[in-house]
């Protein structure tokens, strides 16, 4: 008689796919907007909904007491810094800002990053870094054993910002797919048109390109754009958009990127949104913005319903506290 098949426990084809406490990204570097596919966006978009529920009822939870962010900016920032330390502490973490001041660490002695890092590392969970070089924050991901999210490399890219923009899309017009997305200004040096045109990518999205000559988009990230076979098309004039935009995605001349300042003086003040041209735009669209503005947007269009940006920069907060929570592994 032959013996039975010893039968295995599990049977693992059809056991259910493992569901990973923050959708994978638990102790995971966040680099590049390319780690996050349609699900991933989702998941990051409901909890960044429950964090706004949360902050509107109760201010702050201790979800992440006990754990620790390092904050280190080599670069200028508001909005980020701040939002990521509001963050962490409404979720009842402590925070290590190294902010405005690296002048005042030992960066200014000369300590590489790397050194910096493995320093860092040794008293925080997490690391943020801003730096002024693309790929920075890859090499101090190399270098650490804690998760370090992209605060932004130089021109790279800047993955929470994107992540950002594009939750402030949904919330604000109820779907990504189908829309009409103009993106103005210097389409060349800012990292936040580079994440988030990259994430647009996986949606059914026409782009519309408005910039001049000198600060088009990059020739790969625009081959990028024609693999993925969307409507686009590239322009230097506002007025060929403004009518049939969903959104107006309004970008800062990036001064700190020129080696020629005379070439700065020449573009820095060619886009300016005005109410005027706001009376041309659908009474449905937005006006966004990463800030700072120094120029690009008329203070008159901030009371313009369709002026999105401070809600843009509200966003910021729940995102990155859904972020933080995902990457500490607490969902
Ligand atoms: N705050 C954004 C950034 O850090 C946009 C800007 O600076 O113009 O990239």
């Amino acid at each position: 008689m032959l013996l039975e098949k010893i039968k295995p426990l599990f049977d693992f084809e059809t056991l259910p796919k493992p569901v990973y406490i923050g959708n994978g990204l638990t102790h995971q570097d966040i680099i590049s907007v390319s780690q996050f596919d349609t699900a991933r966006l989702d998941y990051i978009f409901a909890r960044a909904h429950e964090m706004r529920e949360m902050v509107e009822r109760v201010g702050a939870v201790d979800l992440l007491k006990g754990r620790v962010l390092a904050c280190l900016f080599y670069e200028p920032s508001t909005r980020t810094s701040a939002s990521f330390i509001a963050a962490m502490e409404r979720l009842g973490g402590a925070v290590i800002p190294i902010t405005q001041g690296v002048q005042f660490s030992s960066v200014s002695k000369g300590e590489t990053l790397a050194d910096t890092i493995r320093t860092l590392e040794q008293y925080a969970d997490v690391i943020v870094l801003r730096h002024p070089e693309i790929g920075s924050a890859q090499v101090a991901a190399d270098y650490a054993n804690v998760p370090v999210i992209n605060a932004g490399d130089g021109a790279g890219e800047h993955p929470t910002q994107a992540l950002l923009d594009l939750f402030t899309i949904k919330e604000e017009l109820g779907r990504l797919d189908g829309l009409k997305i103009a993106m103005v200004g210097d389409l060349r040096y800012g990292r936040t048109v580079h994440s988030l045109t990259r994430l647009l990518l996986q949606y059914k999205v026409s782009l519309r390109f408005v910039s001049p000559e000198i600060l088009r988009l990059p020739l790969t990230l625009m081959n990028e754009v024609i693999d993925a076979r969307l409507d686009v098309r590239e322009t230097h004039d506002v007025a060929d958009v403004i009518e049939n935009a969903d959104v107006l995605y309004v970008t800062r001349v990036q001064k700190e990127r020129f080696t020629d300042l005379a070439q700065y003086e020449e573009v820095k003040d060619q886009y300016e949104i005005t109410p005027e041209l706001m009376a041309k735009a659908k009474s449905k669209m937005i006006v966004m913005h990463p800030l700072p503005r120094v120029g690009e947007i008329h203070y008159a269009v901030d009371a313009d319903p369709r002026a999105a940006y401070f809600r843009q920069v509200k966003n910021g907060m729940y995102i990155r506290m859904a972020l933080l929570a995902a990457v500490l592994g607490k969902a």
